[in-house]
């Protein structure tokens, strides 16, 4: 852990073991913190907090740039890690930390950016001023799906206000975040302004997280019930929130698409990071009379997908986190073949070839998904693409919004008329037209309804680890 500005161990010197999920074996030790360390960080935050709101932004800008620089110089040993601790291919590791990276340059350039306003006052001898200041103590918490671009999408944009951050990163992988936060220190990040406490137990962190009066600000990232449960308390406390949570993608396919084109972009979007990822389409729904093109391209490109470890070349399948992962996609997936889908692709644990020691399931492909299905409901977080045809536009829209996560959706269709009604009517925070990577450190990435509070990236991003402050004077 590192606490005050020196790595440290728990007070208990208990530690845990991180696996790799593609064999089992034991990659790492971690110290196991709890809330004794998650008080000592806030404290060392809190302390850390007077100079570093007052140094310049300048000042702040030229240390996120130069972390970013050495997160770029780094790339492929933090993809090691990545592809290790994790287990995407090498491919998607090495881009994610190029994704994380974008996050210090980006916030790096807009710590130079908070303008505050000047507004005219009904009054002759009144001005109004409007300045942003630094919240104060942030704690963030990040999951496992991606380790590295989650911490960076916190820690950024509040460094650049002038924020200082506890940081508890999910138990499965503490390693990235250990050398995500070698970056920021070796830049010059002074001591105190940034903690990591890692941990098995979550929850007595958390407890200190929403309960400590040091704390201002929660952004958390991971699901739905444990946000919600956590957003909850904070309020209790009256403490800034910003959640990044669940989703369920709607994938819409269009008469007017070109079927071979959205199967190809259905593909590479639904199995990235083994269909780990809370943008990833969950629900596809394609029009009748494109369906069985659209399921055959899909279905023979998904039957090449090699799973294995991320390490070897030619992998494009990674192993899920963990057993509890692998029967929960199984459940999915029984239940809507015992509902009365059909399955094209898949649809079973892989063992072959040592494969057994990971957490692997097959790439699969099913249709005739209905409203009954628990995929249909459910958040799968697995390489499972779920297939429904539709022959009315209103009707595929309804469905499309009948869930209550609000995240992403992906719409295929030529017919401008139809994409703008559709970016009009998705109740989504982000809509890929004709697009599956809607995503950068440029554009604002959040969720409505279930899936979120704020947004993160862009202008929004800085503004979440901002107050606001007005003056009115008289002259
Ligand atoms: P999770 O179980 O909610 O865990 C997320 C983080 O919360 C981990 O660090 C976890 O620690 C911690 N946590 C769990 N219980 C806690 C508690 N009682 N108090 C404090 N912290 C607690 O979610 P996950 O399975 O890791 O992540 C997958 C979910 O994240 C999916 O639903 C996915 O859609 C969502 N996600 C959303 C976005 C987005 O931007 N909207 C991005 C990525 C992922 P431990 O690891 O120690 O359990």
């Amino acid at each position: 852990m590192y606490i005050n500005g020196t790595w440290t161990a728990a007070t208990a010197d208990a530690s845990f073991d991180v696996f790799n999920p593609a064999d089992g074996s034991v990659i790492g030790q971690v110290y196991d913190g709890g809330q004794q360390s998650a008080r000592a960080a806030i404290d060392a935050a809190a302390a850390a907090f007077r100079t570093w709101s007052k140094i310049t932004a300048y000042e702040r800008s030229a240390i996120l740039y130069r972390a970013y620089q050495l997160m770029i110089e780094r790339k492929e040993d933090l993809a090691q890690t990545m592809t290790m601790e994790q287990g995407k291919p090498l491919r998607a590791a090495r881009m994610e930390v190029q994704y994380g990276a974008d996050f210090l340059l980006w916030f790096a350039e807009e710590a130079k950016r908070v303008y505050g306003e000047t507004i005219p006052s009904a009054r002759a001898d009144q001005r109004f001023i409007v300045a942003h200041q630094p919240i104060g103590v942030v704690a963030a918490i990040t999951p496992w799906n991606y380790p590295v671009s989650m911490i960076t999408r916190k820690v950024g944009p509040a460094l650049a206000a002038g924020c200082t951050v506890v940081l508890k990163p999910a138990e499965a992988t503490p390693l990235c975040a250990i050398k995500v936060f070698e970056c920021l220190i070796d830049a010059g990040v002074p001591e105190g302004v940034i903690n990591l406490v890692t941990g098995q137990n979550p929850a007595p962190i958390g407890e200190e997280f929403v309960n400590n009066p040091k704390v201002r600000k929660l952004t958390f990232t991971g699901s739905t019930a444990v946000g919600k449960m956590l957003a909850g308390q904070a309020a209790g406390n009256m403490k800034r929130v910003s959640c990044e949570l669940g989703g369920h993608a709607p994938f819409l396919v269009f008469e007017d698409a070109d079927p071979v084109h959205a199967a190809k972009g259905a593909q590479l979007i639904k199995f990235l990071n083994t269909g780990q990822a809370c943008i990833s389409p969950n629900r596809m729904f394609v029009h009748i009379s494109i369906a069985d093109q659209f399921i055959d391209v899909l279905q023979q490109r998904v039957s090449k997908l090699r799973a294995g470890s991320g390490l070897e070349d030619g992998v494009a399948i990674g192993p899920l986190v963990n057993e509890a992962a692998v029967n929960k996609v199984a459940a999915q997936v029984d239940d809507a073949i015992a509902r009365g889908a059909t399955l094209h692709s898949g649809g079973k644990r892989l063992i072959e070839g040592g494969l057994d020691k990971g957490f692997f399931y097959a790439p699969t492909v099913l249709s005739g998904i209905t409203e009954d299905m628990l995929i249909y409901r459910e958040e799968t977080f697995g390489p499972v693409a779920a297939v429904m045809t539709f022959d009315d536009d209103a009707k595929a829209l309804e469905m499309a919004n009948d869930t209550t996560y609000g995240l992403a959706a992906y719409v295929y269709t030529r017919d401008i008329g139809r994409a703008m009604r559709m970016f009009e009517g998705l109740d989504f925070g982000i809509i890929g037209i004709n697009d599956i990577n809607p995503t950068s450190a440029a554009a604002p990435f959040g969720g409505m309804k279930d899936s979120g509070l704020g947004r993160e990236g862009a202008r929004e991003g800085i503004m979440e680890y901002l107050e606001t402050k007005m003056g009115g004077f008289s002259i």
